[in-house]
């Protein structure tokens, strides 16, 4: 799978750069799993063998998270555990995030006056923080500035905590999530990180038309997909030598909807309108919320009424 898009965060240190010393898998990615890594530092990652994609350390001085990469953005990082057999974790098109800081309230308590990041009580400048990096992963990836699960709070996240995804939610997830979603996985990790305060902060500094218009539970602004856009890449994508994408960012809007109705597995939801895109486009014209087309007309090329009734349902316009 290709790698699109700028592969290192603006401003992070590459100080801490593993993927010369573990080469990681390509991937697209349109999930962050957020970790805390219960403690006060920079962790080392046994010199990466752990290591996250990126750490998010608070800066006490400045008021201000200071961004480590150790993996470009959509090369698998290794903080998760992958059993065998079972689903992929790590290499599922995830970018891992860790927060220096702790969620679980004993540990929170033990720590007393030293300056530390608490999970539920972040201040406002780590979640402005935090907002930034889901806007630009948004932005720049395309993964979307939503959650859709709970962050139970630690203890109660550990384990099988009844939020915790199965392999088949887990394969058809895109968006934000934490390490105590993963199937496979223990941890109970990032607690009840304010994901939505994140996810709404994100969805405000949007850059488009002024302001958010917070109806309902979402502040995002819609995103606008154009059909003659979407309709090039479908013509292009699939004869176009691998990795060859066109109109990335309103293919990925396109994707994440297919996605979401079941129609195309998340492993190709990655910005090229190929053939998996065009059938799973084919499914959905022939559904009866796509509009019960039949025969040519549901030749995976997507027209405008079911283009429209796909943005309908997943929060997208369609423009010529
Ligand atoms: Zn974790």
């Amino acid at each position: 799978m290709a790698k699109s898009g700028p592969q290192t965060y603006p401003g992070a240190s590459l100080s801490h750069w593993y993927q010369n010393a573990y080469a990681g898998d390509a991937m697209e990615t349109n999930t962050i799993v957020w970790h805390s890594t219960e403690g006060t530092s920079l962790p080392t990652y046994s010199g990466g063998a752990i290591a996250p994609n990126l750490t998010a350390v608070p800066n006490w001085g400045k008021k201000r998270l200071d961004w480590y990469q150790h993996f470009g953005f959509d090369t698998s990082a290794r903080a998760l555990v992958n059993r065998a057999g079972g689903v992929e974790t790590n290499t599922l098109n995830v970018c891992q995030v860790e927060i220096v800081g702790t969620c679980d309230p004993a540990t929170h308590k033990r720590w007393g006056s030293t300056p530390h990041l608490y999970m539920p009580e972040l201040p406002d400048w780590a979640i402005r923080d935090l907002a930034a990096f889901a806007r630009w992963a948004h932005d720049e990836h395309g993964v979307p500035l939503s959650s859709g699960v709970t962050f139970k709070a630690y203890p109660a996240s550990y384990g099988s905590n009844g939020v915790r995804m199965n392999g088949g939610e887990w394969m058809a997830f895109s968006g934000h999530c934490g390490h105590q979603h993963v199937p496979e996985n223990d941890h109970g990790d990032p607690g009840a990180l304010p994901m939505a305060a994140i996810l709404a902060a994100a969805g405000k500094s949007s850059n488009s038309s002024g302001g958010s218009s917070s109806s309902g539970s979402s502040s995002t602004a819609q995103p606008k997909v154009s059909l003659a856009h979407v309709v090039a890449a479908a013509r292009k994508d699939p004869s176009a030598p691998q990795g060859h994408v066109t109109y990335r960012a309103e293919v990925l809007v396109v994707e994440h909807a297919l996605a979401a109705e079941g129609l195309l597995s998340s492993k190709y939801v990655d910005g090229s309108f190929g053939t998996r895109s065009i059938s799973a486009y084919a499914r959905w014209q022939r559904s009866t919320a796509g509009g019960g087309y039949t025969g040519t007309a549901a030749d995976g090329i997507p027209g405008s009424a079911s283009l429209k009734r796909l943005g309908a349902r997943h929060g997208f316009t369609v423009t010529p």
